[in-house]
Formats: C-alpha cells, sequence, structure tokens
C-alpha cells in the first residue's frame, strides 16, 4: 500500500457532517433571489485565459499571480475562473440576453479559484453566490441589489453582525483627475510605499489605496479624498443611492478608501464587512461596471453585481447559532439475514413511496443484530424496523423507537405504516 493521496493545500473538503450549514445558506439564497425576480444562470468553470485577462485586468493580484492557467493540448490557454462576473458577462453577450437593451436579473452559485495564501478565510478553492443586472443604469438597482442582500443577511441571522460600506468611483474622467492627483501624492510618500504599490504607483495608481499591507495604512489615509473628484452627475448618483437607502432603513457608511480588487468598477462601490471573521472580514462586495460589456467585445451596458464568500458566511451563521445537528433520519432498519434484506429492502420502498419525507436506512448487509442496533443508534434514527427469522415467517415487522424505553412490539407487516404514523413519526 502507497501512502494515501491528500487534497491540496488550500482547497477543502464539505463533509456531510456539515453540508447542512451549506444547504441552509444555498436554500435562503435560492428563496431571497426568487422573491426579487432574479434567475440562476450556470456558466463553466473552465473558461478562455483571455476572458479574464481582458475582465479583471492585467495590473490586479487576481491576473498577475493568483490564477490556475494552463495550455491544454490543443495550445488554448484556459484558466479556472477567478470570479464569475467575468463569465455571466461572457455568457450575457454569446447568448443574446443583452439584445435590444433588455434587462437581465441573474444569481449564480459555485466554486471560485485562486492561487492565494491560504489561511483562515482565505483559500484556493472558495464558493461565491453572485447577482448581477444588466441594462439598468443609475443608482436605485444598485440599491435594490443591496436591499436583496440585506434581506438575506436578515433570513440567516446576520443583521447584527455586517456593516454596509459604499463609495462612488465615478466616471472614468473622474477616476482620471483623482489618479493624477493620487499619484502626486504617493510620490511625495514614495520612501514609505512598500514593492507592491511603487509597482502600482506606475501601472495602476488606484490599486495602492486597497493594499493589504498594515504597515501602508498610515500612507493610505492621508491620501486625496475620491469623493472630491466628483463630477456633478457623479455626486448626484451617489447621493440618489444614499437616500434610497435611507427610505428603505439601510444604515450605512462612507468608506472613501473602498476600491475593488478588480479594474471594471465604476460610480457605486460597496462591501458588507464584518469584525468577527479576524483579518478577512469583507464577506460580500459589489459595484458598478458599466465599461465590462464593451471590454469584452459587445455594446455597452450597464452592469452591476455583487458576491459573497460563501465560507465566510457560513462561518458567520455557524458563531451566531452554535453546533447545529445534521438533520435526523426517522427509520433505520434491522434486518438479520438475506431474506429479511430483500423482504426489508421491498417495505423500505413502500414506506417511502407513501411517506417522501421520511428518510430510511436499510442495513443491507448481513451482521450481527447488536452491532445493527449500534448502527441504528448512531445514526441518530428515531425508529428501528426489526425483520429477524420470526418476522420473516410470520410475515410480520418489530418496531422499537430509539428513543424512549420501551419494548419492542411486533405488528403485522400491513400495520407497519399505520403504527409508526399513529405512534412514532409525524406524517411530512
Ligand atoms: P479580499 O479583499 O478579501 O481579497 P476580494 O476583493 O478579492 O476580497 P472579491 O473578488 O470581491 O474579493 O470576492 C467577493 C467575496 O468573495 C469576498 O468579499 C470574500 O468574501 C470572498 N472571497 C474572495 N476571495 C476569497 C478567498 N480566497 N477565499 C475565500 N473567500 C474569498
Ligand atoms: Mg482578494
Amino acid at each position: 500500500m502507497g501512502q494515501a493521496v491528500k487534497s491540496i493545500k488550500g482547497v477543502h473538503d464539505i463533509l456531510p457532517d456539515n453540508i447542512h450549514n451549506w444547504h441552509f445558506l444555498e436554500q435562503n439564497v435560492r428563496d431571497v433571489m426568487s422573491g426579487y425576480g432574479y434567475r440562476e444562470m450556470r456558466t463553466p468553470i473552465l473558461e478562455k485565459s483571455e476572458l479574464f485577462h481582458r475582465s479583471i485586468g492585467e495590473v490586479t493580484d487576481i491576473v498577475e499571480k493568483e490564477m490556475y492557467s494552463f495550455e491544454d493540448l490543443n495550445g488554448d490557454h484556459l484558466s479556472l475562473r477567478p470570479e464569475n462576473t467575468a463569465s455571466c458577462v461572457r455568457a450575457a453577450i454569446q447568448h443574446g440576453l443583452l439584445a435590444n437593451n433588455q434587462t437581465s436579473r441573474i444569481w449564480y452559485l459555485g466554486p471560485m479559484f485562486r492561487r492565494e495564501n491560504p489561511q483562515a478565510g482565505r483559500y484556493r478553492q472558495f464558493w461565491q453566490v453572485g447577482a448581477e443586472v444588466y441594462g439598468v443604469p443609475g443608482p436605485y438597482v444598485e440599491a435594490e441589489l443591496i436591499l436583496l442582500s440585506a434581506r438575506l443577511w436578515e433570513r440567516l441571522g446576520l443583521n447584527d453582525q455586517v456593516e454596509l460600506q459604499i463609495n462612488s468611483l465615478g466616471t472614468s474622467e473622474d477616476r482620471d483627475n483623482y489618479r493624477s492627483e493620487l499619484v502626486s501624492y504617493l510620490n511625495d510618500h514614495i520612501s514609505e510605499l512598500d514593492d507592491d504599490s511603487k509597482r502600482r504607483l506606475t501601472t495602476n495608481p488606484l490599486r495602492v489605496l486597497d493594499t493589504k499591507n498594515p504597515a501602508m495604512s498610515n500612507v493610505v489615509a492621508g491620501a486625496p479624498n475620491m469623493l472630491d473628484h466628483l463630477c456633478d452627475e457623479s455626486r448626484e448618483h451617489f447621493e440618489s443611492l444614499q437616500s434610497a437607502l435611507q427610505q428603505c432603513g439601510i444604515a450605512y457608511q462612507i468608506n472613501t478608501r473602498l476600491v475593488r480588487g478588480l479594474d471594471y468598477y465604476s460610480h457605486t462601490v460597496f462591501e458588507w464587512v464584518t469584525n468577527k471573521l479576524g483579518s478577512q472580514g469583507t464577506v460580500c462586495a459589489g459595484g458598478r461596471y458599466d465599461g465590462l460589456t464593451e471590454q469584452l467585445g459587445a455594446k455597452p451596458t450597464p452592469g452591476v453585481g455583487w458576491a459573497l464568500g460563501m465560507e465566510r458566511i457560513i462561518e458567520l451563521v455557524a458563531q451566531q447559532q452554535g453546533e447545529q445537528n445534521p438533520p435526523e433520519p426517522e427509520i433505520f432498519m434491522v434486518l438479520a439475514n438475506e431474506q429479511a434484506i430483500v423482504s426489508g429492502l421491498a417495505l423500505a420502498e413502500q414506506i417511502r413511496t407513501a411517506e417522501p419525507g421520511w428518510s430510511v436506512t436499510c442495513n443491507c448487509t448481513v451482521s450481527g443484530m447488536k452491532s445493527q442496533f449500534k448502527k441504528a443508534d448512531k445514526s441518530r434514527a428515531h425508529v428501528a424496523l426489526i425483520i429477524a427469522e420470526d418476522e420473516v415467517t410470520n410475515g410480520t415487522v418489530g418496531i422499537k423507537s430509539l428513543r424512549r424505553q420501551a419494548d419492542q412490539q411486533t405488528v403485522a407487516r400491513e400495520k407497519v405504516l399505520e403504527v409508526l404514523r399513529s405512534e412514532f413519526l409525524n406524517p411530512q
């Protein structure tokens, strides 16, 4: 026997004992999205690398050093998706979802891949849920997307755990104006910049504000304010968003240092942050990206959206709710011999047909009764149904509660459902 193969660094298995946390989040996501008229879209995990180079931008952490890219046997350059906005826009263009100034509201859920330094809350395969709207300019659809996320927090019991931060990057002209002032400020403080920031100073200076290096926080704090460089139209846009949020009762903070890690944003950007997860405090992030469709070769179309990190949200939910027990199965069938197993399989089928909500586990291999009862207890089932030699001969079934002290009763096979329903389990 060779050594066991283990999973790779920074990617994780989600085990059966934890899957209910995921289902809880996923079900709430589905319900909330449908409540706002958003429809699910599933795009491939594998895309042409070019898609991400053109959308995310060459001078970003993701494209510079985090993508899993390779050349396949045909010489095609492919990448595992590091995020899903670019893929959604690609699919929307490809399938005509943007034609004739249509509006599309879509959402997605799935794994993303970035070759980051693995640590708590930061993985190399992680899961995102996202919402995107195409074809709607202006601040009110941004408000809708924020309301949607706020409703999700409420459903998950996280209202008090997260805080909304917003900022405006303005138009590309506003950004150009701001950029030149920022560059001259950063040049004045060049000795305080780390290597990454020095490099970005020439390639993509706004990104300096997005640094994760604590040693840079003073320089960043003293930088000129982006909001001072908005034109009238951009300022009105941002103010209308704020008054919509206020009227809908959504609290927010303006964070003038908030720039998103990707290149394609304009006007509104926002993040939901928490102080409950250590340094990986951003649980959801988004903004407007009107320039992206053009960058990807289609006519300009308004776009806006957000993505949340599922692991971080699940961790927050777990902190709030404490350890939750996985759902409990209803019935475990203890079956003494081969004849009993076959008879038990048939009975289990009848039960599942009559009560599709009940979960029935059959012990499918011949083994001692004592060890089967141990398995039944371990399964946390409510009731054991027992078929041994006598039961096979007499056409009966033993029923025993695994929760309360009571003797095993023996009932005719035709009566099993009736007795289960009236004495042991609630019909679903
Ligand atoms: P961060 O600032 O934490 O690096 P980001 O700006 O790179 O985040 P986005 O690309 O906007 O993140 O992704 C949206 C959300 O996805 C993040 O707010 C976070 O919750 C989650 N996320 C991003 N990268 C990771 C990762 N490597 N592992 C786990 N979750 C992640
Ligand atoms: Mg990042």
